[in-house]
């Protein structure tokens, strides 16, 4: 009897500290109401706070990412965050595995870019610019101005890292002297003083401010612009808030992402939808948001982010993005891995169906459906 009492205890504690575990696992509830009681704790998490990831630090700046390695549902899609001092360069290099789009949310940067064609572009952008550099572009970034820039980086691979990218010092310091002198025709001594190894971020002056003198080699244009000001487009703006949109239809080049930043005012849904072609990538700027996933099966889940959060949503699951502000707009910048934006939202699909079909299929009369706001409205506030 004894034992059989001791036993239950164990399994009481046993069981006490498993759900207290889970507590832990899923983070704090989210404010302002408790977790989904819907949710399916066998859909993986899609939330990783890659602001307080470990930073990368250099004179001239410092950088932390999200990757597949350490945010596992994020197979299409890698991110960083990066901060460059004035003066500060993200010295020449490549990527071999992805594309990258990024948008700028503060300060001033100079990127200049390379393509196979010979044609190059030497631009500045500033907050609410997005660029867009094709798989192995060469390019390089360097702050400018008088404040540090900060930007967002987007890669269309998960398994892409940005501490694994193609710098040219790497190449040059991992190259034997003598052939170096066979390439630019000088003494093999000439690179005595060139860096030992990759440097990644270099600090040097803030550089003259454009139109630079013109280069040494004739300097061709690419038809296509490497830059758009997505903050500077109209975009859409509704009552719960608004959508401003960069696929490759606005942003010509761009043709494997499509980025956009979309504010939600206090309480505000962006509606229930999915994207048929692509994975969407989410970084909260600011204000605070709940995002549902629905992932097949009867599994759903919700998890909450702030500033700093990194979102995932995998082609095709269903989602919708709730403000969980009373008070606060939330702005989110979202990036998808096609540069043909595709969504589909379930209002619209409702719609597209016979009544007679809708009535049948949930078991309710004419009467209830015709209550329901059936309006494609892309982001709902409650009352309007
Ligand atoms: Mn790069
Ligand atoms: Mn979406």
């Amino acid at each position: 009897m004894l034992c059989l009492r001791k036993s239950l205890c164990a399994l009481v504690v046993i069981l006490f500290a498993s759900c207290f575990a889970e507590v832990l696992a899923q983070g704090s509830p989210p404010a302002g109401g408790s977790a989904n009681p819907l949710d399916s704790k066998t859909l993986p998490s899609f939330k990783f706070e890659m602001g307080k990831q470990p930073m990368r630090t250099f004179e001239g700046g410092s950088a932390q990412e999200a990757t597949v390695k350490d945010f596992p549902i994020s197979t299409g899609i890698a991110g960083v965050n990066m901060y460059l001092k004035p003066g500060g360069l993200r010295e020449l290099h490549w990527h071999a595995n992805a594309a990258e789009w990024s948008y700028v949310i503060k300060g001033h940067a100079r990127v200049t870019v390379f393509d196979p064609e010979g044609r190059s572009e030497v631009l500045d952008f500033g907050p609410g610019d997005v660029w867009y550099f094709p798989r192995g572009h060469g390019h390089s970034i360097q702050g400018i101005g008088n404040e540090e820039c900060q930007f967002i980086l987007v890669f269309d691979n998960g398994a892409f890292s940005e501490f694994a990218t193609f710098s040219i010092t790497d190449w040059i310091s991992r190259t034997p002297k003598e052939v170096l002198a066979k390439q630019f025709k000088v003494p093999a001594s000439t690179f005595d003083a060139f860096p030992k190894k990759e440097v990644y971020i270099a600090q040097g002056p803030v550089p003259p401010a454009l139109p630079l003198d013109p280069p040494p080699f004739s300097l061709k244009s690419p038809p296509l612009t490497h830059r758009y000001r997505l903050g500077a487009q109209k975009g859409t703006t509704i009552d719960g808030g608004s959508f401003r949109l960069a696929s490759q239809k606005e942003f010509p080049l761009s043709s494997t992402m499509t980025g956009a930043v979309q504010i939600l005012k206090p309480n505000a849904l962006r509606e229930m939808h999915w994207h048929p072609n692509a994975d969407e990538w989410q970084y909260y700027i600011k204000g605070h948001a709940r995002l549902t996933l629905f992932g097949s099966d009867g599994r759903a889940r919700t998890e909450e982010f702030g500033p700093g959060d990194v979102g995932y949503v995998p082609q095709g699951y269903g989602h919708y993005i709730e403000n969980a502000s009373q008070t606060e707009d939330c702005e989110t910048l979202i990036v998808l891995n096609s540069g043909n934006y595709q969504e589909i939202s379930l209002s619209a699909w409702m719609n597209s169906n016979p009544p007679e079909l809708l009535e049948t299929n949930f078991g309710v009369s004419r009467r209830v459906l015709d209550l329901l706001n059936r309006k494609d409205t892309f982001i709902t506030v409650p009352g309007k």
